[in-house]
């Protein structure tokens, strides 16, 4: 296997009906195409990072995450490809039966350790963290998610990928936000940058007057997903042939629609969704959920 190759990204224009009704065109930027496995904004979250370990004379990486993320998986396919030794702390106890995640990631060399959800829920409190990281002394460490300025800084560069003059609002699903925050700060004042979290309960907070979040469209929160969801992801894949993931591409482009629906868009607008990715976590559907 080889490093992602943004060669293989397009911009697919949806055309459907309603969306020339309202004179409004809407591209969707595939970065899930980037690489089988490293997908989507997970690529450019870590670009930073693994230039850091680079630089410095680290053992190996370590980093976080849940049994679906596709952050330890990405990450330890990097590793992997880079010859760098990865670990990769686990939330919960470890199961009979590894998540297919799980066990790509052991493929790919992850040295995997689960801890308890008390635990991990703690590891932002220094006593904990030192405790859980004392084992693997010199690890380059990555946070859950990739998150942090590395992390921003690389989704920044996301927008260099095309020309981002050409549209007036850019939309992106939020789990940890690093990837909006990049965009956010990389684009132009005079276009929206517009976030779709997939969490629930996510705080306001402040940021240049560019950006907006929309926070009711989590259909119950990170991971869950309801029968309206998954019927929307069917019909926009016999539409549009594009394959989304429940977590958070599928949730991004309900909210577009909604939002179309809704006329949120001025006439004329250009619209670019991002597809980051993540198309490896429909796994844990029972199958037969999705028509793809
Ligand atoms: C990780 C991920 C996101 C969220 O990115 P953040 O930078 O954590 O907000 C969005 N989409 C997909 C497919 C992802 O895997």
């Amino acid at each position: 296997m080889q490093l992602p190759d943004f060669l293989k990204i397009t911009t697919d224009s949806i055309q459907l009906p309603f969306l020339q009704q309202k004179g409004i065109s809407v591209e969707m930027l595939r970065l899930d195409k980037i690489h089988p496995v490293i997908s989507g904004n997970k690529w450019f979250k870590l670009k930073y990072h693994l230039q850091n370990f680079s630089d410095k004379d680290y053992h190996g990486i370590l980093t976080f995450g849940g049994a679906w993320s596709n952050h330890i998986l990405a990450t330890a396919c990097a590793c992997q490809l880079k010859g760098i030794k990865s670990a990769g702390i686990i939330r919960g106890e470890k199961p009979s039966q590894l998540s297919y995640t799980l066990q790509q990631a052991e493929l790919y060399g992850m040295q995997l350790r689960f801890i308890p959800r008390e635990t991990y829920k703690r590891k932002s409190e220094k006593e904990f963290f030192e405790e859980i990281i004392k084992k693997y002394p010199n690890y380059y460490i990555i946070q859950e998610g990739g998150a942090g300025a590395e992390g921003e800084k690389g989704a920044g560069e996301i927008l260099q990928l095309f020309n981002k003059n050409k549209y007036t609002h850019i939309l992106c699903a939020i789990g940890t936000s690093t990837m909006f925050n990049g965009i956010l700060s990389a684009s132009r004042t005079n276009q929206q940058i517009i976030g779709i979290s997939v969490i629930k309960g996510m705080n306001e907070r402040k940021m240049k007057d560019s950006g907006k979040i929309f926070n009711n469209y989590h259909f119950g929160g990170y991971a869950k997903s309801t029968p309206e969801l998954i019927q929307f992801m069917n019909n926009f894949y016999r539409q549009t042939n594009i394959p989304t993931d429940f977590v958070y591409t599928g949730k991004l482009s309900f909210a577009l629609f909604d939002l179309l629906k809704k006329d949120f868009f001025p006439k004329e607008s250009k619209i670019l969704i991002i597809h980051s990715g993540g198309l490896q976590g429909n796994i844990s559907l029972p199958q037969g959920t999705l028509i793809f």
